[in-house]
């Protein structure tokens, strides 16, 4: 199986920008097909422990797919609970968007 840090540093990417790209304003059937991606990704993601406590978030914290920010700050908010697990510092989630999306702004 990859390496679980290099994988995890290449998900984060893909699902953070994903979040940057999703519309501010999505319809119905982009809602759902975002909310069945995320279900899905906690099921086919190939680092089985990380895999296991994903889901378990999912049935904590069910996913905000109503606009970009909102499922933005929803998975900053997933990530940071892998931050805490693995005692790395937490992000602060009302600049996720400078992160991912924008550029830092100062
Ligand atoms: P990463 O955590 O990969 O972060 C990459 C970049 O994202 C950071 O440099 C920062 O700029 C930005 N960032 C950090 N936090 C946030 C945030 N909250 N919101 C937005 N941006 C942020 N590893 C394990 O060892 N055990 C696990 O159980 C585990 N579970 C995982 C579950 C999932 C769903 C994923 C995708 C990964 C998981 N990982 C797990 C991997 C782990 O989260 C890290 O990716 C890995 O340890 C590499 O960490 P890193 O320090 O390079 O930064």
């Amino acid at each position: 199986p990859p390496d679980v840090e290099v994988l995890g540093r290449s998900a984060w990417t893909v699902l953070h920008s994903i979040a940057a790209n999703y519309p501010e304003a999505p319809s119905r059937s982009q809602q759902s097909d975002l909310t069945g991606f995320v279900s899905l990704f906690s099921k086919l993601y190939p680092c089985w422990v990380c895999a296991e406590d994903f889901r378990a978030y999912l049935g904590r914290e069910v996913p905000r797919v109503t606009s970009r920010d909102e499922f933005g700050k929803w998975l900053c908010g997933a990530h940071n609970d892998v931050n805490r697990k693995l005692g790395k510092p937490e992000f602060d989630c009302s600049r996720w968007e400078e992160r991912w999306r924008t550029g830092w702004k100062d």
